[in-house]
């Protein structure tokens, strides 16, 4: 059967089409916008040009506002789905989006036996570090090439993101390497992730999803900081509307 799941995002909304053996026919990812009702017909309608979907499934914050779902689930289960069906070996999941970010742990069946979440401040997720490549003029691919360039991260000490950005302003006028700054903010991010993943007794495998899990230099921090093997799901940023497609 084929199945349709759709991950409205606070960043980026997300819509797969897959076929009855789990195996992806058409992805689309789009920014959310500001009208995410709009959005998710949009991408719907556009993988409906690949084929039509018998069922379809919504997750993320904004999947009570997708009216032509069959059925809404949240993203933590989604998440979870979705890594499980492309990865079955996992054992904990870490996801840092947009705007959150989340550690969940699996039992042996596949479901949830665990999860924390940071939904509250931007300094864990992807917002950090989309506003440090904004400030620098660097794109995102950028951004993880100069944290992999620095062997030295710099210690961020300020725990909120508008402090963290006058920090490291100040820390560039004292002459320290860009490289070195973008480096220790990765580590930041890598540090809160390790607060979530004690808390829910992470063990490995660890698996890697989110659109953060396609920067190279997120992986390598969270690996430093957990002394773990962190693997990226495959096609992290759409595992979450995978998951949903997977339950439709
Ligand atoms: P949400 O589901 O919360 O809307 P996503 O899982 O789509 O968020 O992740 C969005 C974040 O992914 C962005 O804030 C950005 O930091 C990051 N991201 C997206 N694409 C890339 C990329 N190519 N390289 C590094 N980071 C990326």
């Amino acid at each position: 059967m084929i199945r349709m799941g759709i991950d409205v995002g606070s960043t980026t909304t997300k819509a797969v089409l897959i076929d009855a053996n789990n195996q992806i026919i058409n992805s689309v990812v789009t920014p959310t916008g500001n009208n995410p009702p709009q959005t998710a017909r949009n991408l719907a309608g556009e993988l409906n040009q690949s084929a039509t979907p018998q069922a379809i499934c919504a997750t993320g914050y904004g999947r009570k506002i997708v009216d032509f779902a069959d059925k809404a689930i949240t993203e933590i289960t989604c998440h979870a789905a979705g890594v499980r069906a492309a990865h079955p070996d996992v054992a904990t999941i870490i996801d840092i989006g947009g705007q959150d970010s989340k550690v969940i742990t699996l039992d042996h069946t596949g479901g949830v036996a665990d999860f924390a979440m940071n939904d509250k401040c931007a300094a864990g997720t992807g917002s950090f570090l989309d506003s440090i490549a904004r400030r620098f003029e660097l794109d995102l691919n950028e951004l993880a090439h100069k944290c992999l360039q620095s062997s030295n991260p710099l210690p961020i000490s300020s725990t909120c993101v508008v402090f963290a950005e006058s920090e490291v302003i100040g820390l560039l006028t004292e002459g320290a390497e860009l490289n070195d700054i973008i480096s220790g903010i990765h580590a930041s991010i890598a540090a809160r992730i390790s607060r979530l993943y004690a808390q829910v007794k992470g063990q490995a495998p660890v698996y890697f999803s989110g659109g953060v899990a396609k920067n190279e230099g997120m992986i390598k921090a969270l690996e430093s900081e957990l002394g773990v093997k962190v693997t990226p799901a495959k096609n992290p940023q759409i595992m979450g509307a995978y998951g949903a497609a997977v339950l439709a």
